[in-house]
């Protein structure tokens, strides 16, 4: 039975005959409907938005909304999982896995909303100074709209929303129309844990009726975007005098070099290459191996990809289910026949059926074929040999994308000039691409972002003003 979901007004349920349907990619039955809203249903929103700020949350208020949705959440941790499974056709350990990632998020957006880091100044500390105090205090942005991608439909929502939280902001949120239903999901667990209406609402709706206004409204001074580059400049372009975060795509390396411990680079490399059937930001898309061990790693990392096995996402043995839809997959065939014409081999996989994409092992990739010069999102694993670690950095560096990258090596020196030279948003030495902490800073530079980092701390930071004020001191 398919779910029929509402979009939410300022917490009030809207109902519409004019829908959007969901799919489930593995079998293409309907998953679920979302109510689109209309351009006056937009303006309630913002309206709500702005007036509610009257009536501000204490900071005791937010935290105890996030530490109610995280346990809600916990609570709802199959539903939501199941869910997810069915919206994008991820497998269900990754859905599981992301539900729990989602809840860490409440967490550190709940410690955070209690964190006061005002300051103050003295300015009897210069010949012009004066005995005064200035003294900051954080004020939130009135109003945010943020846009979220396909991928981790959850946790790149719950990554917004719970900062948003913290500060005390109002959110607008458009989630993806490829896998709506989950944010929907979440978005009626926070206002059981006690969220005011007015501090989110969650709308579905036609990009140039309801999308591109939102983004263009005086009244919203953030736009909060992840998704793909053509779209998140197209952002940059119609935003205007905004404040925005961009978090784009990748094209992550995990470079291994000769000295790298093999059990470990092979175990990182499926990881990083096979999660969430390939489409993270942060996925592995190529693996830049060191010439002299490029044999030994590569008969290796064929066996360990042998273990991921790809199919139905609800079963419970599955590691990759499919990708988000037919025409991603189609995408990533046409990809790799085209290396494989310009001389890349196949050596593992390489086969499509319906939304499913096998997960690839392919040697020999020329630098410049499209699959490895462009974000390739889905499970496929192109070795490219290099020469040694500047030949990597020199190849990185290159390219357009700068979100993250991983070294597998002994090497402590080779890991810190990796670390000081890879022009990207993140570099982990013996980890994959995609590791992080909920807290931690997370962005990319280039395409990948502006350098704008999220991740819960500077999630809230950026969703805030700085307000100063003085006194005198006598
Ligand atoms: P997408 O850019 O196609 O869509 C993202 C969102 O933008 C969706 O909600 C979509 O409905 C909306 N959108 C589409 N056209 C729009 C327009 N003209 N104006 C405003 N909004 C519009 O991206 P996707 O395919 O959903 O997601 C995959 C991409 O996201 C990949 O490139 C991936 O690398 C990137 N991503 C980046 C990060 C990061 O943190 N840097 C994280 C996850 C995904």
């Amino acid at each position: 039975m398919s779910l029929d979901l509402p979009s939410y007004i300022a917490g009030e349920a809207v109902h519409s005959s004019d829908k959007l349907d969901v799919f489930y990619p593995w079998n293409n039955t309907l998953t679920g409907t979302v109510s689109n809203i209309t351009p006056e249903q937009l303006d309630q929103a913002i309206d709500a938005a702005l007036r509610g700020q009257h009536t501000p949350l204490s900071r005791y208020e937010r935290h105890t909304i996030l530490r109610k949705a995280a346990n809600l959440l916990a609570e709802h941790r199959e539903e939501l999982a199941q869910l997810i499974c069915r919206e994008t056709g991820l497998c269900i350990r990754e859905s599981m896995y992301e539900t729990g990632r989602s809840s860490e998020v409440l967490e550190f957006a709940a410690i955070e909303a209690l964190k006061d880091d005002g300051e103050v100044f003295s300015c009897d500390i210069s010949p012009q100074g004066k005995n005064r105090k200035i003294i900051t205090f954080k004020q939130p942005l009135q109003l945010i709209c943020a846009i979220t991608p396909f991928n981790h439909p959850l946790n790149q929502v719950v990554h917004k929303v719970a900062p948003a939280i913290a500060a005390g902001a109002p959110m607008i949120l458009k989630p993806s129309d490829k896998s709506p239903l989950t944010a929907i999901r979440f978005a009626e667990l926070l206002y059981e844990a006690g969220l005011p209406g007015w501090m989110l609402s969650v709308v579905s709706g036609d990009i140039d009726t309801i999308v591109t206004p939102m983004i263009t409204d005086d009244r919203v001074e953030m736009i909060s975007f992840t998704g793909s580059v053509k779209v998140g400049k197209h952002i940059a372009k119609i935003a205007g005098y905004k404040k925005t975060c961009l978090e784009l795509g990748g094209n992550s390396p995990l470079i291994i070099l000769e000295d790298a411990d093999i059990d470990l680079a092979v175990k990182l490399a499926a990881e990083g290459c096979f999660r969430n059937s390939g489409q993270r930001c942060t996925a592995v898309k190529r693996l830049l191996v060191q010439e002299s061990i490029l044999e030994t790693f590569t008969s290796r990392f064929v066996e360990q990809a042998k273990e991921y096995i790809a199919g139905d996402p609800e079963h419970p043995e599955t590691r990759v289910g499919t990708v988000i839809d037919e025409p991603a997959a189609i995408y990533l065939e046409q990809v790799l026949r085209r290396a494989e014409t310009d001389g890349a081999r196949v050596l593992l996989g390489g086969n499509r059926n319906g939304a499913l994409m096998e997960p690839t092992v392919i040697s020999h990739v020329p630098r410049d074929t499209p699959m490895v010069a462009e974000e390739s999102f889905g499970p496929l694993a192109p070795i490219i040999a290099i020469i040694d670690l500047d030949d990597a950095i020199q190849y990185y560096n290159s390219g357009n994308f700068g979100l993250s990258s991983g070294i597998v090596t002994n090497n402590m020196t080779e890991a810190l000039k990796a670390a000081k030279h890879l022009r990207t948003g993140t570099t982990n030495i013996n980890e994959i691409p995609g590791f992080r902490i909920e807290s931690s800073p997370f962005g990319g530079i280039k395409d990948s972002g502006l350098g704008i980092k999220e991740g819960v701390t500077e999630a809230v930071k950026f969703m805030q003003n700085t307000k100063t004020f003085s006194i005198p001191w006598e």
